[in-house]
C-alpha cells in the first residue's frame, strides 16, 4: 500500500464531478487500500477519489477507528433530520466550519469485492458520508459552512 498526494483546495479537480466505476478491478481495490492508508497517515476520517486526483466515485470513511469502510459509487437512499456541527476537510487544511447535514442516512454501495452494501449511519457516520459523496460530486464543505474558522 502506498500513500498518496492529498490535493488542495484551489485545484480544479477537486471541483469536477466524478464518473461511476464501471467494474471494480485490482487497480480500484488497490486505489481503495492506498486512499485508507492515505487518511489514516492524514489523520483524517473520509477521503474521496477527487481529493488523490482520481474522478471516479470511490471514498473511504472511518467515523469510528477501526471501522472503515471502503465504498464504490455510493449512493444516498434515504436520509433524515439535520444536524449542525462543525468539519474539516484534508483538502481545505487549516479551515473549520459547521455545516447542515441530515441526522440520518441509508447508503447504498459496492463493496471491493463488488458486492452491494447497505449503512446506514448517524451523527459522524452520516455526516462524513455525506461530506465525502460530496467531494464526488465537487463539492467542498466550505461551499455550505457557516461560522468558519481559520488556524494557521
Ligand atoms: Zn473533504
Amino acid at each position: 500500500m502506498a500513500k498518496l498526494k492529498i490535493i488542495k483546495i484551489g485545484d480544479d479537480t477537486l471541483r469536477q464531478k466524478s464518473r461511476p466505476v464501471t467494474e471494480v478491478t485490482p487497480r480500484i481495490r488497490t486505489l481503495l487500500d492506498d486512499m485508507l492508508d492515505t487518511m489514516h497517515a492524514a489523520d483524517g476520517c473520509g477521503l474521496a477519489g477527487p481529493q488523490v486526483g482520481v474522478l471516479r466515485r470511490v471514498i473511504v470513511v472511518e467515523a469510528e477507528s477501526g471501522h472503515p469502510y471502503q465504498m464504490i459509487n455510493p449512493e444516498i437512499l434515504e436520509q433524515t433530520g439535520t444536524q449542525n456541527e462543525v468539519e474539516g476537510c484534508l483538502s481545505v487544511p487549516g479551515e473549520w466550519g459547521k455545516v447542515v447535514r441530515p441526522a440520518y442516512v441509508k447508503v447504498r454501495y459496492l463493496d471491493k469485492d463488488g458486492q452491494e452494501q447497505i449503512v446506514e449511519g448517524t451523527g459522524l457516520l452520516a455526516r462524513a458520508l455525506c461530506h465525502e459523496i460530496d467531494h464526488l460530486n465537487g463539492i467542498l464543505f466550505v461551499d455550505n459552512a457557516t461560522e468558519l474558522e481559520s488556524e494557521s
